[in-house]
């Protein structure tokens, strides 16, 4: 099973997120923690109440804009409902739900996966 990773769109980029934490005061420390033991991360975002750290050499893979707006979906793997953002590779209304990405992971590489179903983060199991 191939993990996918999780993306965070940002400036019209699909950055691939390495770390999060909680934005509290113990987050900040892991944070920083981690960035000092791994000097190539920095700190992509705050978003969420999650702190979003990330490679600083990547520029990122270019989304089509604007982003659809986060809605409800179908996930088109097990049928139940769902939040994401359209793919264009998805029939409208159609989407995935976090249960079944280590399902739809199976057999595929992470770009792989990501033509069929989208960003990890972006279009499906969203910040
Ligand atoms: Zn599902």
């Amino acid at each position: 099973m191939s993990t996918i990773p999780k993306y965070f769109a940002i400036q019209g980029k699909a950055v691939e997120v390495q770390a999060s934490y909680p934005d509290t005061p113990e987050g900040t420390a892991l944070a920083n923690a981690r960035m000092e033991e791994q000097p190539g991360l920095g700190v992509l975002a705050v978003h969420a109440d999650l702190i979003l750290l990330a490679d600083v050499k990547d520029l990122g893979k270019s989304l089509s804009l604007p982003l659809p707006k986060v809605s409800y979906k179908v996930c088109s793997c097990c049928g139940a409902a769902t939040q994401g953002r359209q793919w264009p590779n998805r029939d409208k209304g159609f989407g995935l739900c976090l249960e079944c990405v280590p399902f739809t992971a199976r057999g595929y590489t992470a770009s792989e996966h990501a033509s069929i179903y989208g960003y990890r983060g972006i279009h499906f199991d969203i910040f």
